[in-house]
C-alpha cells in the first residue's frame, strides 16, 4: 500500500489538529454556553454520508461534547475505481434517516465536496423530513469552481482539484485505512481502473 502513493498531501499530524479546532468552532455555533457532556440541549443530529466520512466523524465527534444522534445516509457518486463523479445515488439499505426530522439540528459530513452533487442530494433527502435546522460539514474541499458554489458550512480543509485517497476516502474501496490524505501514482490509478472494470 505504501509503495502506491504518489506523494502526502495532508499528514495524519496536520489533519488531528485541525480536527480539534474545528470541533471547537462548531459546538461553539450549534450549542452556544455549552460546556459539559451533560448539557442536553439542544440534541444535535449528526448525519454521516457512508462510506468516505467514516474516519472523519469518529474522530470529530470525539471533540464534541454534545448530546447527539447520529443516523445514516449512504450515497455513491465515484463507483469502483472511478476518479470523477458519475452522478450522485442513493444507496436505501445502508441509509438509516428516520421518516421524520422535525425539531431536530441536523449536522450533515461528508469526506469531500467536489461538484457538490452528494451534498444536494443528501440536503434534499434531510429537507422532505422537516428538520429545525441543517449545517454542512466537509473534510475536504477541492479547489474548483462547481465546490466553491455550494454553501458549505465548515470545511477542515481546502485541497487542490486532485483525486486524493487515505482517511476514509477510497479507491474501488481500497486505501480508507490510510492515516494520511494522500495522491496514487498514475500506473497504480491506471492498474485499479483495469482491474475495476474487468469481471
Ligand atoms: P461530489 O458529489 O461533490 O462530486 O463528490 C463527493 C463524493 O465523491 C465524495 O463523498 C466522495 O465519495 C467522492 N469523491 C470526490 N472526490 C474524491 C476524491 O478525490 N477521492 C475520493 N476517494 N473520492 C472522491
Ligand atoms: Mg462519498
Amino acid at each position: 500500500m505504501q509503495r502506491d502513493i504518489e506523494a502526502v498531501l495532508i499528514d495524519r499530524h496536520a489533519i488531528a489538529r485541525r480536527i480539534g479546532e474545528l470541533a471547537q468552532t462548531i459546538v461553539r455555533d450549534l450549542a452556544p454556553g455549552t460546556s459539559s457532556a451533560d448539557d442536553a440541549h439542544p440534541v444535535i443530529t449528526l448525519v454521516p454520508v457512508l462510506t468516505g466520512s467514516i474516519i472523519f466523524v469518529s474522530d470529530l465527534i470525539r471533540h464534541m461534547p454534545l448530546r447527539m444522534q447520529i443516523r445514516l445516509i449512504s450515497i455513491t457518486s465515484y463507483p469502483g475505481a472511478s476518479t470523477s463523479s458519475q452522478g450522485a445515488k442513493l444507496r436505501g439499505g445502508l441509509t438509516s434517516l428516520p421518516e421524520s426530522l422535525a425539531g431536530a439540528h441536523v449536522l450533515l459530513i461528508d469526506d469531500i465536496l467536489d461538484s457538490g452533487k452528494t451534498l444536494t442530494l443528501a440536503c434534499e433527502e434531510i429537507a422532505k423530513r422537516g428538520p429545525a435546522s441543517v449545517k454542512t460539514c466537509v473534510l475536504l474541499r477541492k479547489q474548483r469552481p462547481e465546490a466553491a458554489k455550494f454553501p458549505v458550512d465548515y470545511v477542515c480543509f481546502d485541497i487542490p482539484d486532485k483525486f486524493v485517497v487515505g482517511y476514509g476516502l477510497d479507491c474501488n474501496d481500497y486505501y480508507r485505512n490510510l492515516p494520511d490524505i494522500v495522491t496514487l501514482r498514475p500506473e497504480v490509478l491506471a492498474r485499479l481502473a483495469a482491474e475495476a472494470a474487468s469481471p
